[in-house]
């Protein structure tokens, strides 16, 4: 989808600037004027004079340690944006998929598809136990199957059938899962088994009908961990995913609090609530990556071009150039980047509690004082050790964002669990956590009514039920 849109947009006339990086929105009078950044390949810097910048760069999910999102997702728009003026709102949200590999070490993280258990795949423990139907919350139960025949009946198009416990949400599978291993009954590399195989014992065709229904899940798990899934039993465990929090936008023009400034996609908050269903974020991209770019071009015409502070300019170049000049006298930023990972995969992941995340938040000041000392050698051209040393803040600043938003969320919901507040708090559903840099260069953290929603709006989802 990626190359087809960029060459569409090739053929528009549109400049496309490969392997460039971001690193600072500039502003001029309250509004955007720019972005800074580099070249990834030869390290030079590039200035954007713009009227009106569009943000779509994805989500935070090299925070943790177990993730099935690229590298490429450090949180940089978020952190751009936030560093500029702009809020976050609800950063506590995050999504974590239930299904990842868990072994091999190298591809720990990778989403194994919800297909497998939509085709009929059941998850066990340690001691074959088909756990899900143990917990299924009172809010599902009339609409989840209560027994294993029922469930295959579903996986099959049954329309009378109820969904397996297997299919219930993606954060109460993943709760689950936890629950199992932390309790001991978890596989040998800290997952639990998910298992299609058994579907033969069904389906005459069973071993033909795994591959051709889920060919991409059988050469994932055959090439990366020597599995075959129709024979065997795969090892997974959760994995994050998606952050539906992000910078604050308006839903109509996608522009963020700050004049100028828009975001689409991943990293734009608001659309998806507490939780993002499956499949919703393609949808999300096309309908608001289309609003915030004609929203963009009409601000953009309205504004006259801003003026480019120089001190800024040099100010950034500066602390980009800082490793360099630590060399490789300073702590390498992979190891404090794995060390962040460990720690918030730890104290603000899939269950969460008060002691742990402000804890966190003591680990958080401490790496921010050893990125500020991390070095690295060679040169500009291609150093992927210094694309992580600047990286690195940014991930920070959403860790931060993440931990404090979470602390201030005193109550479960969506993506967010904690254990010391396990349910709903009614008063809290109709609040957002806002997350704005203050003029001391603090993080503060509000909670704010999430604003009405336009009588039209109201009327049009109450037309279609
Ligand atoms: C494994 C996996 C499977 C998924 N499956 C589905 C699915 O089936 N259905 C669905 O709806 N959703 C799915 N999702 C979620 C969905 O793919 C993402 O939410 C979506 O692609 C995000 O799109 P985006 O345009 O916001 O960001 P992306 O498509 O991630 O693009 C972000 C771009 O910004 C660039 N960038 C980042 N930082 C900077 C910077 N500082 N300067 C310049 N450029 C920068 C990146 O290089 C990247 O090109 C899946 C996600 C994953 C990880």
């Amino acid at each position: 989808m990626i190359r087809t849109l960029q060459d569409h947009g090739i053929h528009r006339g549109i400049d496309v600037h490969m392997e460039c990086t971001v690193l600072k929105l500039l502003t001029d009078d309250g509004r955007v004027v720019g972005a800074f950044g580099y070249d990834r390949e030869r390290g030079r810097f590039r200035l954007f004079r713009a009227r009106a910048v569009v943000l779509a760069t994805g989500g935070i999910g090299r925070a943790y340690k177990i993730t099935s999102n690229s590298w490429e997702y450090t949180g940089d728009g978020q952190a751009l944006a936030y560093d500029a003026g702009a809020d976050l709102i609800d950063m506590e949200f995050v999504q974590f998929h239930p299904t990842g590999m868990v072994w091999p070490p190298s591809v720990r993280g990778i989403l194994v598809t919800e297909g497998v258990r939509g085709e009929g795949g059941v998850l066990r423990n340690k001691d074959g136990r088909r756990f899900m139907f143990d917990d299924i919350p009172d809010l599902y139960k009339n609409q989840t199957a209560d027994n294993e025949e029922e469930g295959w009946r579903y996986t099959q198009g049954d329309r009378n059938a109820r969904r397996p416990p297997e299919l219930l949400t993606r954060d109460h599978v993943a709760r689950c899962i936890v629950r199992e291993v932390r309790e001991g009954r978890g596989s040998p590399h800290g997952g639990v088994y998910l298992d299609i195989s058994w579907i033969k014992a069904r389906l005459p065709n069973g071993e033909e009908h795994i591959k051709k229904k889920l060919p991409s899940m059988y050469h994932q798990f055959k090439e990366l961990a020597g599995i075959d899934i129709t024979r065997e039993a795969m090892e997974i465990g959760p994995t994050t995913h998606y952050i539906m929090g992000g910078i604050r936008v308006d839903g109509d023009s996608q522009m963020s609090t700050l004049p100028g400034l828009f975001a689409a996609g991943e990293c734009a908050a608001g659309l998806h609530g507490a939780n993002r269903l499956g499949g919703n974020s393609l949808s999300d991209l096309l309908v608001f990556g289309k609003r915030a770019g004609e929203h963009a071009a009409q601000f953009a015409k309205r504004q006259a071009p801003g003026k480019i502070d120089e001190a800024v300019l040099e100010a950034t170049v500066r602390a980009a150039l800082a490793p360099f000049e630590r060399g490789a006298g300073g702590e390498g930023p992979y190891k404090v980047q794995h060390d962040l990972q460990d720690m918030m995969q730890e104290l603000v992941g899939i269950v969460r509690n008060d002691a742990e995340m402000k804890r966190a938040l003591e680990g958080l000041a401490a790496l921010r004082r050893r990125t500020a000392q991390a070095g690295v050698a060679g040169n500009r051209e291609y150093n992927p050790g210094w694309h992580t040393a600047m990286d690195l803040n940014n991930l920070l600043t959403c860790s931060e964002a993440v931990t404090r938003s979470a602390l201030e969320r005193k109550e479960s919901r969506g993506g967010h669990f904690r254990e010391d507040y396990p349910s709903k708090d009614p008063a809290s559903g109709g609040l957002n956590i806002a997350c704005r840099k203050g003029p001391d260069g603090e993080m503060q953290i509000r909670r704010e009514p999430i604003p009405e929603m336009r009588a039209e709006l109201k009327g049009i989802i109450e037309e279609n039920g």
